[in-house]
């Protein structure tokens, strides 16, 4: 198995259900911001996101935000959601999936990680032994690292099928 594959594929957070968390036998989520809860730098949630965020703390999983993005950007955002949130998590480096499992005390089989990089939050979470969720890239970004790395995915996402979507 390649730490460049994701446990499954989906669009948008959105798409992740009850059923497919049971599936993958999740009990808690790391949860990236950028481009997967809202874009870049916005304070304001995709739509349906906020109702996602609640349906899926009801129905008994714990998220946690896991961003690499700076302190004063996520923790007003994951205020704003609801969310407990590690800031600045070095991913695809453990550091922050360690900081985040302290606070879930989860074996790391049952923790799910949702977001929308394959070089940060899948090999992250391949490496600390978790499943993970790749979402496709919602909105424009900008920035040489962010460029590279979109260029770096190209042919890996090429392998990667949507959960659930036939071809052709
Ligand atoms: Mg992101």
């Amino acid at each position: 198995m390649s730490l460049f594959m994701p446990t499954i594929a989906l669009r948008k957070v959105t798409d992740i259900t009850p059923e497919i968390l049971k599936k993958l036998g999740t009990d808690a989520i790391l949860l990236d911001v950028d481009n997967t809860l809202a874009p870049p730098d916005s304070k304001i949630p995709y739509e349906g996101v906020q109702e996602w965020i609640d349906r899926t703390k009801a129905c008994g999983i714990h998220i946690v935000i896991c961003s690499n993005n700076f302190k004063k950007r996520i923790k007003p955002f994951a205020d704003s959601v609801g969310l407990d949130c590690v800031a600045m998590s070095l991913k695809p480096f453990p550091f922050g999936f360690e900081r985040a499992k302290r606070k879930l005390r989860e074996k790391p089989q049952s923790v799910l990680v949702v977001g929308d990089q394959i070089y940060t939050d899948v090999l992250g979470a391949n490496m600390a032994g978790m499943r993970s969720i790749l979402l496709l890239p919602r909105s424009e970004e900008h920035g040489w690292s962010i460029w590279l790395r979109r260029k770096m995915e190209k042919g890996k996402r090429k392998k990667i099928k949507l959960y659930g979507e036939d071809e052709g």
